[in-house]
């Protein structure tokens, strides 16, 4: 049992004023895990307070200054990768295999890439007359979700500490316990007090109160299209920056051209890592017509390897969902998929054979399923994958845009250029053609409902800096 009695802030951990907690459940045993403090309003002022006193001096350090203080924040998450890797998986239940590479080994990966981009980044330019100086934001507010906890905290944290902001952050109570790591590695690096500060408890609660506070400067949120709307509305009341990674309905295209095993095998892959709980899953996989039958069996065969199984497991390759509100989620998904007359290839709503506990559902398939249907319109956040089918390109394009989301695409053809030009039609904010892999210095972000802003590389950095123009009498 991991309990955490105390919020960081001011450079110190500090009691909380209140006594109400949240339980951390284990998804793969459904048993408490730990235990975090429900932060009060009276607790985020002291956050914000202690982020606002520390702006003015974060904000003119050296670039190098900062970067020594990442470097040694970077050294303290390395160090402690394997203890990460562990405290996510039995928090989120990603196999374990795969929480050191991507829940650990990915922060590692991002916050390196901001302390590299940080020496080489321009942050002035000369327009003519004018200065231009890229000048930190201030206080950013950082929301973020469960299903990746650390990297979607580091994206955010690595940025604005790079850029100058001083952060207050609030992670899921879902998933929390690794952001509780991170504050004491930010602690032993010995980052001046206010500079980062952590404020556990409920969106609704002291996130909303978060993102109303008038000393919050800007709001680098991740999470579902519904609290994004609402952090949107109440953020309007102060004007402050705002940016929004949101949900996904990744289409992959699998062009007529296209090697055919390698591109099913590769969504289905995309679509069922991290049990389906990816942003940018690929859940609609379009295929030609006359390539519906060899696609749909393709996707059995790759489905049957994703059996669901320990996570602490080193061969399990899937997991359970993370709580029991987010299984009877998809379940219900399913069943819609069926009563709409999809049809189930494989998988379905009940419970996984032999696993009487935990969050556990079936990776299910489903084909034949039309852009009306709620399966293909709707972000399932689960093992679940639907097959459509097009008749030409025109369609193609056509079915990947019909969804109200605009997060990620992949496009497969034995021809890149004509992938790349299906790739520019797509609403979406990245596009991975013929399986190109996840690039850490690539915008990273979405269009329509997914949100606006970007995170990642140079542009990720941008979205916690202010411009202003100095302009001088010639
Ligand atoms: P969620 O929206 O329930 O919660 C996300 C965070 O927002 C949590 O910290 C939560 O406490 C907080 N929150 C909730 N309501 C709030 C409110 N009214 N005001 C302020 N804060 C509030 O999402 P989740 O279930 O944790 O995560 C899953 C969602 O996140 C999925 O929709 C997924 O697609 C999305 N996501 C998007 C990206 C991306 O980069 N686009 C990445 C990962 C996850």
């Amino acid at each position: 049992m991991i309990e955490r009695t105390e919020l960081y802030g001011n450079g110190q951990w500090f009691t909380p004023s209140g006594s109400d907690v949240f339980d951390v459940i284990n998804p793969a045993t459904e048993e408490i895990l730990g235990r975090i403090p429900a932060a009060t309003t009276e607790d985020a002022d002291r956050a914000v307070a202690a982020a606002v006193a520390a702006a003015d001096a974060w904000g003119r350090t050296s670039v190098a200054e900062r970067t020594g203080y990442l470097t040694r924040i970077l050294e303290g998450l390395t160090s402690r990768g394997e203890e990460i890797a562990r405290t996510i998986t039995s928090e989120v239940g990603m196999p374990l295999k795969l929480s050191r590479r991507i829940q650990a080994g990915l922060p590692v990966a991002v916050l390196d890439s901001y302390i590299r981009l940080l020496s080489g980044y321009a942050f002035e330019e000369r327009i003519g007359s004018s200065l231009v100086v890229r000048e930190p934001v201030g206080v950013a507010l950082c929301i973020t979700p469960w299903n990746y906890p650390l990297h979607q905290v580091i994206a955010k944290v690595a940025p604005a500490l790079a850029a100058g902001c001083t952060v207050v952050l609030k992670p899921s109570e879902v998933a929390p316990l690794s952001a509780f790591i991170l504050a004491e590695i930010i602690h032993d690096a010995g980052v001046p007090a206010g500079v980062f500060n952590l404020i556990t408890g409920s969106g609704e609660e002291v996130g909303e109160y978060l993102v109303r506070h008038v000393d919050t400067d800007m709001i680098s949120f991740t999470g579902s299209l519904r609290a994004g709307r609402r952090v949107a509305e109440l953020a309007a009341a102060t004007v402050k920056r705002v940016t929004l990674e949101l949900g996904g309905k990744s289409a992959a295209v699998i062009l007529d051209d296209a090697d055919l095993p390698t591109a099913v095998k590769s969504v289905v892959g995309a679509c069922f890592i991290n049990s389906g709980q990816t942003c940018n899953a690929q859940t609609r996989l379009l295929v030609h017509e006359s390539r519906y039958e060899t696609a749909a069996a393709l996707a059995i065969a790759a489905a049957s390897a994703y059996a669901p199984g320990d996570p602490q497991d080193d061969t399990t390759r899937l997991g359970p969902l993370v709580s029991a509100a987010q299984r009877e989620r998809v379940r219900d998904f399913i069943r819609q998929g069926s009563a709409a007359g999809a049809v189930l290839l494989t998988g379905g709503a009940e419970p996984p054979d032999g696993m009487d506990s935990g969050y556990f559902v079936r990776p299910t398939l489903f084909g034949r399923v039309t852009p009306d249907m709620v399966i293909a319109r709707e972000e399932i956040f689960g093992p679940v994958l639907s097959i459509m089918t097009y008749r030409d390109e025109e369609d193609a394009v056509q079915i990947a845009n019909s969804t109200q989301y605009g997060l990620a695409a992949a496009v497969w053809s034995g021809d890149a250029e004509r992938a790349a030009r299906i790739a520019r039609r797509l609403k979406a904010g990245q596009v991975d053609i013929n399986g190109g892999g996840f690039n850490l210095l690539a915008p990273f972000g979405g269009c329509k409902q997914s949100g606006y802003g970007r995170e990642l590389g140079h542009h990720g950095l941008e979205e916690f800096l202010e411009l202003k123009a100095m302009q001088f009498k010639e």
